[in-house]
């Protein structure tokens, strides 16, 4: 008899920038989700999959936990984390090794209520003097309690990441997989470009103006082994406009240029990509807006 297979989702929160996102991709050995230095470069939910033989870990990323969510956008983030914790199987709390602070425990504090086991990830390990920085943490982690198991990683150096998956594996129900053995992502390939390219006006631009920017892809359409992208950045103010298109429009050509190398390497094959910026005051604060942007995602996302 073959031994029957197993199938469970992970949850991986924490508090903004300690490196989710890079974790995820890291584990599903694909780049899914956006990643940058700022905080709140991820809006929204993204399942990242991988399965191996009779395992299928479901990995959900998540933005960052937000203690004060001012706006209709922040708010909606907020949701997506609770939203993210329904139907788990476990939880990854990821947080920054060495440097544990009021908000992770803040996180801590809220995911512990679901009693469902909760492994710490001390992630960016790369960046202590040495290991013996990591052993009384470790302890201390250990003795403040409630953790399942407490694995240290780097994720941008992918180190240990395969440990974490190891421990990650004991916590997977016997279930019938959920998804195809080749899905990699709940997200088409027309939502990732969109957020592709809006990492790069994150990483690119000044820390205000990225979260006042919005990306629709209007049209995604594959013409023999090209794919055709057009695509609307929308911002806040006029000003906001001429920064992302640039002098003689040299930022936009670099963003786009970016954000095509990468949706060529996401989908194998060339790209022909045009961007437009738009204005429209205030589409942060706008619910009926966010939501129209928020509609290019699969149902069960929103
Ligand atoms: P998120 O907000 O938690 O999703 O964090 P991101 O994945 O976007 O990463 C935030 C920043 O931390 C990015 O600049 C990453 O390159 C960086 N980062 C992530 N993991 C590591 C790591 O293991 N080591 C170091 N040094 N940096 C990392
Ligand atoms: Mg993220």
């Amino acid at each position: 008899m073959t031994p029957p297979s197993r199938c469970g989702s992970v949850a991986i929160v924490g508090r903004p920038n300690v490196g989710k996102s890079t974790l995820l991709n890291r584990l599903v050995g694909r780049k899914l989700s956006i990643t940058s230095p700022k905080p709140q470069t991820t809006r929204s939910r993204l399942l990242g999959i991988k399965t191996e033989g009779l395992d299928q870990i479901i990995y959900i990323d998540t933005p960052g936990w937000q203690r004060r969510a001012p706006r209709e956008l922040n708010r909606l983030m907020t949701r997506e984390v609770l939203g993210a914790l329904q139907q788990v199987d476990v939880i990854v709390l990821v947080v920054e090794a060495g440097r544990w602070c009021d908000a992770d425990a803040h996180v801590f504090a809220h995911i512990r209520r679901r009693s469902l086991p909760v492994l710490l990830a001390m992630n960016k390990i790369d960046r202590l003097a040495g290991k013996s920085e990591l052993l009384p943490e470790l302890e201390r982690r250990w003795a403040a309690g409630s953790f399942a198991e407490i694995v240290p990683v780097s994720a941008r150096f992918s180190d240990n990441v395969a440990a974490l998956e190891q421990s990650l594996r004991r916590f997977l129900p016997q279930r019938p997989h959920l998804f195809p053995e080749d899905q990699l992502c709940d997200r088409s390939e027309r939502h990732l470009a969109g957020e592709f390219l809006r990492e790069k006006l994150v990483r690119l631009l000044d820390e205000e103006l990225p979260y006042s920017a919005g990306v629709v892809i209007d049209e995604f359409t594959e013409q023999g082994k090209l794919v055709r992208i057009f695509a609307t950045i929308w911002v806040e103010r006029p000003g906001q406009k001429a920064i992302v298109i640039g002098e003689n429009g040299a930022m936009l050509k670099r963003i786009g240029e970016q954000a095509r190398h990468d949706i060529e390497r996401l989908l194998g094959r060339r790209v022909f990509l045009r961007t437009w910026v738009k204005v429209r005051e205030n589409w942060a604060d706008d619910a009926r807006f966010v939501r129209e942007l928020h509609r290019q995602l699969p149902a069960h996302a929103r």
